[in-house]
């Protein structure tokens, strides 16, 4: 039998040519990214920011 190891490569890494290991997957509305440390940071930020700037704007309307 032969085993097969399935490695997950980070999805934002791969459009930029580079093939790194996911750690961490992101999940919106049915959509699903898999994503290494460093892009895994980068889009957590990204929605922190977001979802901040959201609140601000509700809250002072
Ligand atoms: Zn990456």
């Amino acid at each position: 039998m032969r085993k097969v190891i399935e490695v997950t490569h980070c999805d934002a890494c791969d459009k930029k040519g580079e093939e790194r290991e996911a750690t961490t997957a992101l999940s919106v509305a049915g959509e699903s990214w898999d994503l290494c440390n460093e892009h895994g940071l980068k889009f957590r930020d990204y929605f922190v920011a977001l979802f901040n700037t959201e609140m601000t704007t509700a809250q002072s309307a």
